[in-house]
């Protein structure tokens, strides 16, 4: 039995913070993991920016309400959806994905939470558990499955590891020259054809 694990943000949709950082025009909230690989130290810079420039939830929920997934994903997931059972591993919160998740049709997604207080004003942060990629592949494959996963980014690369077969998609030259353990596809036409490679069992385009 098969699962296919894929990153959701630089995959399926934009950058969240970055389409932010440009509706807000507060440059410093572009930075990502691929710029700061680790998470904790990210989002408390995001965080105190936010506080910094007084902006609560419901601005960003309705900045990323404009957004669409990138163009492709929604087929592509269709596509995947078809032939796997499919997991949506991100390091997103749900406050900000339903907007997208709506356009993706809602498929499984595990991903953290936001802590807001009355004014809706971001407090915190509850990440559901340390390192949650791998650790939610590694439970997979405690029910048996076998893992395909694809992501972009740093955050990802513990799930491609500890999955068989793992693909990076749309990674950025720096990542893919750091892990070139990982196959490397940039059309979510390869994307298939990685998947059904991946597979073992006898799939079609
Ligand atoms: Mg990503």
């Amino acid at each position: 039995m098969e699962i296919a694990c894929l990153d959701l943000e630089g995959v399926l949709v934009p950058e969240i913070w970055i389409a932010f950082a440009e509706l807000t025009g507060i440059e410093e909230l572009r930075a990502t993991t691929r710029d700061i690989p680790d998470y904790n130290v990210l989002m408390k810079q995001r965080l105190g920016l936010l506080d910094q420039h007084g902006l609560r939830l419901p601005d960003i929920q309705a900045t990323i309400a404009t957004l669409k997934p990138l163009p492709g994903a929604a087929d592509f997931l269709d596509w995947l959806r078809e032939r796997f059972q499919v997991i949506i591993l991100s390091d997103t919160f749900y406050e900000f994905s339903e907007p997208l998740m709506r356009q993706l049709k809602w498929p499984t997604l595990f991903c953290h939470r936001l802590i807001t207080d009355e004014q809706g004003k971001i407090v915190d942060y509850k990440l559901r558990q340390p390192d949650p990629k791998r650790e939610s592949v590694k439970a997979l494959h405690t029910l048996k499955y076998r893992v395909i996963a694809a992501g972009d980014s740093y955050n990802d690369t513990t799930m491609l590891s500890e999955a068989e077969v793992g693909i990076l998609f749309h990674a950025p030259q720096n990542v893919i020259d750091e892990f070139p353990q990982f196959q490397a596809v940039h059309e979510f036409s390869d994307l298939k054809a990685a998947f059904i490679a991946a597979s073992e069992r006898s799939l079609s385009l």
